[in-house]
């Protein structure tokens, strides 16, 4: 990776950490955030506030748990680097101390398949990994196993943690989970919600695969998760699309000629 590159992504690891706050999932200065790099990840430094926080202050890790530079790395670090060391698929780590997630997780109890969009992280529920301190390699085994099949958990007493192929879609997905937590909480407070059945989520996370998904973004053999209404007009070619602009670019341009000529 050059040089160039890397300091954009300790720049996007900031601005995540920013966005974090700013979507109201984290609380001050206890969330991190990592990155996958060529040999290791970049992750938070221990303790500092995202707005003062400079690129140059962003620490990088290898996979062999060392770091490099005058700054300590987050002191949830060991999650960040298990996740990378496990989970091929991670690019990006977001860890937060959402109230939702937080206030669920003091229940010990995993999120049930209340909503069908519990499939966001991969799987028919989201798990509470056992408690363990802080900062310890015992919660980052009981995380690794609450994670499994899921790209998300909550962390007893403590919050959430939870990966994604790059930092905007781990955000992403930490916002997702947190309003699912809040979801349920509410729905907790007047009585015993509905739940789908395991088959129902097998359906939605089958459908899962495309959702979002323009039809252009499919793979062959893919269907889009939802029938789309019918389509009045005949769908044009993008090259039929720039040839007619180029031609009519072209005779505006000729019109325009004659009547200075005139
Ligand atoms: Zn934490």
């Amino acid at each position: 990776m050059t040089s160039r590159g890397q300091r954009q992504l300790r720049q996007d690891i900031i601005t995540t950490c920013q966005q974090m706050n700013a979507l109201g999932i984290n609380q001050g200065t206890s969330g991190n955030v990592s990155v996958r790099t060529d040999g290791g990840f970049l992750i938070t430094p221990s303790g500092m506030p995202y707005d003062a926080m400079k690129p140059e202050q962003v620490v990088e890790m290898d996979l062999d748990g060392g770091y490099y530079g005058e700054f300590l790395p987050s002191s949830e670090w060991r999650m960040h680097f298990d996740i990378y060391r496990n989970r091929s698929e991670a690019g990006a780590v977001v860890h937060t101390h959402a109230t939702f997630c937080t206030a669920l997780s003091c229940l010990h109890e995993n999120i049930p398949a209340f909503h069908y969009m519990i499939a966001v992280s991969g799987g028919t529920d989201i798990r509470c990994a056992d408690y363990a301190t802080f900062g310890t390699q015992s919660l980052s085994e009981n995380m690794l196993e609450a994670l499994e099949g899921r790209t998300a958990c909550l962390l007893a007493n403590h919050g959430m943690i939870c990966f994604g192929p790059n930092l905007k879609k781990a955000l992403w997905l930490a916002t997702e989970v947190e309003t699912l937590a809040r979801q349920y909480w509410y729905a907790r407070q007047v009585g015993a919600p509905a739940l789908l059945d395991e088959a129902e989520v097998q359906t939605v996370l089958e459908r899962f695969k495309t959702y979002g998904k323009q039809t252009q973004d499919l793979a062959s053999g893919d269907a889009l998760a939802v029938t789309p209404p019918p389509r009045r007009d005949a769908p044009r070619k993008v090259a039929a699309r720039k040839k007619l602009a180029k031609s009519k670019a072209k005779s505006k341009a000729k019109s325009t000629g004659r009547r200075r000529v005139s």
